[in-house]
């Protein structure tokens, strides 16, 4: 697979954003990889934002850090239950995540997450449709970085039977994009 950038920045951390954004900024065209379906890091999935959300989640509930205003047995919650405070974790962890996101998005720099055929395996039973196109090009999915050939075999190997959509900008005319279907058995219109 033939890959187009200046700079492959791997990992999503903080320290990865930081290099990421700078090369883009220095007119570099660049690209974050990591294994982790999220981006962020450590930072933002399982270190620094989720152990100090935790513990401001805690310091709110049970009222601990107005009880010198409004006495000892001051609490926003009676019964506090670990989904409570999850709940507060997992929606500081989505709104740093969008931040991210959208900064790395707006200094376009591709965010490669990887793992389709992973993820195709595990929600192809619930998936009534795909779609395809060349990343980051969005043309004919026979360029870029996902390998199509592997994508499809395992499409088939899983027994898929709903429709695959060829939901792409042509490179040129539309029938004459169309050869990279005939390696699927797909026929150009004469
Ligand atoms: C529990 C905890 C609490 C913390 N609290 C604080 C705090 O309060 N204040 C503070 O300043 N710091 C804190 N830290 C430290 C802080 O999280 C780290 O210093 C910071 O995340 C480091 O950033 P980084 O970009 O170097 O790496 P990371 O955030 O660790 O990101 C590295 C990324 O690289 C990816 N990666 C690694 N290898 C590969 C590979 N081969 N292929 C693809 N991707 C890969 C990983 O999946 C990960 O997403 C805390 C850490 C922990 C664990």
């Amino acid at each position: 697979m033939p890959y187009d950038y200046d700079l492959l920045v791997i990992g999503s951390g903080p320290g990865g954003q930081k290099a990421a954004i700078q090369a883009a900024k220095l007119g570099k065209r660049v690209a974050v990889v990591d294994r982790r379906e999220m981006v962020g890091g450590v930072c933002t999935n399982t270190g620094t934002i989720p152990s100090k959300t935790l513990r401001e989640a805690v310091l709110y509930l049970t009222g601990m850090s107005e009880r010198g205003i409004y006495g000892q047995s001051y609490r926003v919650k009676d019964d506090i239950a670990i989904g409570d405070l999850f709940q507060r974790t997992h929606h500081v962890i989505g709104s740093e995540i969008d931040v991210i996101r959208d900064q790395l998005t707006r200094n376009h720099v591709q965010i490669v997450g990887g793992d389709l055929i992973r993820r195709l395996e595990k929600f192809l039973p619930v998936i009534g449709h795909l779609q395809c196109a060349a990343v980051p090009s969005r043309h004919e999915p026979d360029e870029g970085e996902v390998n199509y050939p592997a994508v499809f075999e395992a499409v088939d190997r899983l027994g898929y039977r709903g429709w695959i959509g060829a939901e792409y900008r042509p490179r040129g005319r539309t029938e004459d994009g169309l050869g990279w279907a005939g390696a699927y058995g797909v026929a150009p219109p004469r």
